[in-house]
């Protein structure tokens, strides 16, 4: 029996390699703990009928002596990246017969590593909201508590990794996406810099803050899959190169700024800011430098998202028009076929946002709206630079509550401002990382809370450190 509960991708890697059990072996006993959960769960959409093959696969290689880091690693994809030949929906009915024609660039960095796709995970239609209950395909429950939100839009990703269905997942992160339901299910979600992880082959929201990220258990696994699906790419040309944003190098002591205004602001739990302020201390005892730092337009950036946000997933989702992809209803000319099938198969969150972007986007508002909300937009990207010229990381807490209960935030704006301290990376783009930061008991429940860390751009490096630190020295 492998014991998937202490697992990791580091330990497996060496298990795989000192041929303690088989790629074949590992992957079978994630099935069958998939066949065990997901019934209740519903992290998976689709388990892949050709796991077993792919491990075959993986331990021929193994046999052949190769050893990458991800050979043989069983891993969960998230709805919206395509693997070529197999479904991906974006858990939205408009899309529930497409099948990808070509791999995502990350999933082809992944398979030339030899790592084994179990399956695609639920997620918020077109990754649009933080709990997963707005799938089209049945809410993701949390394994903390099943009554609870797992989290989203990569819930089933993070679910999958917290309730042992596979030892990493891909999600993608357009604000907060990998982080909070990493923080709501006590795993690590990190979030690269904006351009470090190519786009191509991701299902779009919001063009400029998508980001695919990693979600692990520990911070050494997130770094081991943040460092194969990395790079430019000449099929997304926002990436960027290494020289663009290069390395910093590590120091002894690194400098953690916290914007104790906007975490000791309305709205916050009172457990989360005691949480949070108790794990900055814990830093400071392990050799972290703390200071206060203070933001003049922070308290715009939800604002400044769900403008921005909306602007552009309403454009990207227009080619959604039920006659290349997807269903298709049938009106009495073009203009009703494509009413009819925008307007049944797409959710209410969806048509809620298209609605949102088209109007701020259109002549008479675009300058009021999407036009301020850019340039507040710069003005924190300059904020952002100046703080990191005194500081080597900005901590908050990744979210404002834990969990909630299924069904509890039914007010559209009420799950928006959960995205409080997630958004702001995407919309500065620079790199994030949520990490477990401990449990409070909420109704006899243990249910996990995180803190965040944002670096400089191309700084992901010090997110790794400062989290490896943490890891260690906190168990
Ligand atoms: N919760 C945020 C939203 O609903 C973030 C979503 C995401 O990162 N995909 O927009």
């Amino acid at each position: 029996m492998i014991d998937l509960n202490s697992l990791t991708i580091t330990s497996a890697r060496k298990k795989l390699d000192a041929r303690e059990f088989s790629a074949v072996d590992l992957a079978q006993a994630y099935l069958n703990e998939i066949k065990k959960k997901n019934g209740e769960l519903n992290a998976y959409l689709e388990i892949y009928d050709d796991v077993l093959e792919q491990a075959k696969t993986a331990d021929d290689l193994i046999a052949q002596g190769k050893s990458y880091p991800l050979l043989g690693i069983p891993l969960a994809i998230k709805d919206v990246i395509l693997v070529r030949g197999k479904k991906v929906t974006a858990s939205s009915k408009i899309l529930e017969n497409y099948f990808a024609s070509y791999d995502a660039t990350v999933i082809e960095k992944l398979k030339k590593q030899g790592a084994i796709f179990l399956g695609r995970t639920n997620i918020d239609e077109f990754a649009m909201g933080g709990s997963t209950e707005n799938s089209a395909f049945g809410v993701t429950k949390n394994p903390h508590d099943t009554r609870r939100v797992a989290g989203g839009s990569s819930g089933g990703s993070i679910v999958a990794v917290a309730s042992n269905l596979a030892l990493g997942a891909l999600g993608s992160d357009t604000g907060g996406s990998v982080r909070e339901p990493a923080a709501f299910c006590g795993i690590v979600g990190m979030k690269p810099t904006y351009g470090r992880v190519s786009r191509s082959g991701l299902i779009a929201m919001g063009s400029s803050l998508d980001c695919i990220g990693p979600a692990t258990k520990t911070v050494e696994d997130a770094e081991i899959i943040y460092n194969t699906i990395r790079g430019s790419d000449i099929l997304d040309s926002t990436t960027i190169s290494e020289e663009t944003y290069p390395k910093p190098p590590l120091k002894k002591e690194l400098i953690i700024g916290v914007p104790w205004d906007l975490v000791n602001g309305e709205g916050i739990d009172r457990e989360v800011k005691e949480n949070f302020a108790q794990t900055i201390k814990k830093f400071k005892t392990f050799g972290f430098n703390i200071k206060d730092i203070s933001f003049k337009n922070l308290d715009m950036a939800l604002a400044v998202y769900y403008i921005i946000m909306p602007a552009e997933a309403s454009t990207n989702l227009s080619r959604f028009d039920g006659m290349r992809y997807g269903l298709h209803k049938d009106g009495k000319n073009l203009l009703e076929d494509y009413m009819l099938t925008r307007g049944l198969d797409f959710g209410k969150e969806v048509r809620r946002r298209i609605l949102l972007g088209t109007y701020v986007l259109s002549v008479g508002y675009y300058d009021a709206y999407y036009g301020r909300a850019q340039i507040i937009r710069n003005m924190l990207k300059k904020e952002f630079t100046e703080a990191f010229k005194n500081v080597d990381l900005i901590a908050t807490p990744t979210a404002p509550s834990v969990a909630w209960k299924i069904g509890e935030k039914s007010n559209p704006l009420s799950a928006y401002l959960a995205d409080i301290f997630t958004i702001t990376a995407n919309i500065v783009g620079v790199p994030a990382i949520s990490l477990p930061s401990g449990f409070i008991e909420v109704e006899g429940k243990k249910l996990p809370l995180g803190i965040q860390f944002m670096a400089s751009h191309g700084a992901e490096n010090l997110l790794f450190e400062a989290g490896k630190k943490f890891e260690a020295l906190n168990n």
